[in-house]
């Protein structure tokens, strides 16, 4: 039987390219979205032709109720979750004090929130087999600071504070927590930002590109490995020498 992925907001970017990296060695993938159904109903019929096991499965993960029942489904439909990737995720620019009450609660529900959830549905299946692997999908802005993003930097500092805080917690019933930290990766979230912000980005960025989201899913694959069987705890900016 194949082991078991579930890739939180799956459906595009950053995700999709973690589901399909992690697909093509050898796990089995639930592949969660939100709004693209289209998006990821293609991916989950692209990995199936090429005779691996994906389904695409719709919940919003800042609600519990939502998140429960996807995994329920995914154990039905492929097995209980061995590997859990958090990351799916939303961002808006903005000044700190233009962010409303409902902007700034959105933030965390999502970003956080949504993090804990997937976290708190998958970890009584892994405690009892005392194995799995968590990857959280942090942001080189929650370890340096964001300027006009400051709701955005706080979830993913607060990230990090999970997946160190986790790790501690889990070590002992054989769970391993770890964090990528991208850099400025070519996706939607960064494209919303224009053209100018985006050029601004790739300047700022030693290596003097964009990141590709298969970049952060070589680091995702990695942390899911054996290869890491020993690393827990542990954040990874894949960044381009960003915040070297
Ligand atoms: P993206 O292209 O905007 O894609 C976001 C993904 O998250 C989509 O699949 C979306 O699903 C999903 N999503 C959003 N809200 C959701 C919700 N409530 N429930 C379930 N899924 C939801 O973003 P990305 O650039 O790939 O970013 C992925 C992750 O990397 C995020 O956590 C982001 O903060 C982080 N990150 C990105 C960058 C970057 O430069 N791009 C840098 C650092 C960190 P639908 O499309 O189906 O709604």
């Amino acid at each position: 039987m194949q082991k078991v992925a579930l890739v939180t907001g799956a459906s595009r970017g950053i995700g999709h390219a973690i589901a399909a990296e992690l697909s093509s060695e050898g796990w089995a993938v639930c592949i969660n979205y939100f709004t693209h159904t289209q998006e990821a109903e293609t991916l989950a019929e692209q990995l199936c032709q090429k005779g691996h096991a994906a389904i695409a499965v719709q919940a919003d993960v800042s609600d519990r109720a939502q998140v429960s029942r996807m995994v329920r489904l995914c154990e039905q439909q492929l097995g209980p979750v061995e590997l859990l990737v958090n990351n799916a995720g939303i961002s808006t620019a903005g000044l700190f004090q233009d962010v409303d009450d409902a902007g700034w609660d959105r933030m965390l529900a999502v970003n956080l929130t949504g993090a804990r959830n997937a976290c708190m549905e998958v970890l009584p299946h892994m405690i009892s087999e005392k194995r799995g692997c968590i990857v959280n999908i942090s942001s080189i802005w929650g370890l340096r600071g964001a300027s006009c993003e400051v709701a955005y930097a706080c979830t993913k500092a607060a990230i990090v504070g999970l997946t160190r805080s986790l790790a501690l917690e889990l070590a002992p019933s054989g769970i391993r927590v770890n964090c990528v930290a991208p850099g400025c990766i070519d996706t939607d979230m960064v494209k919303m930002l224009g053209d100018e912000t985006r050029s601004m980005l790739i300047e700022q960025t030693p290596m003097g590109r964009l990141g590709t989201p298969e970049d952060i899913a070589h680091a995702v694959s990695y942390f899911a490995s054996e290869k890491a069987s020993f690393v827990t705890g542990q954040v990874l900016a894949a960044d381009g020498g960003f915040i070297v």
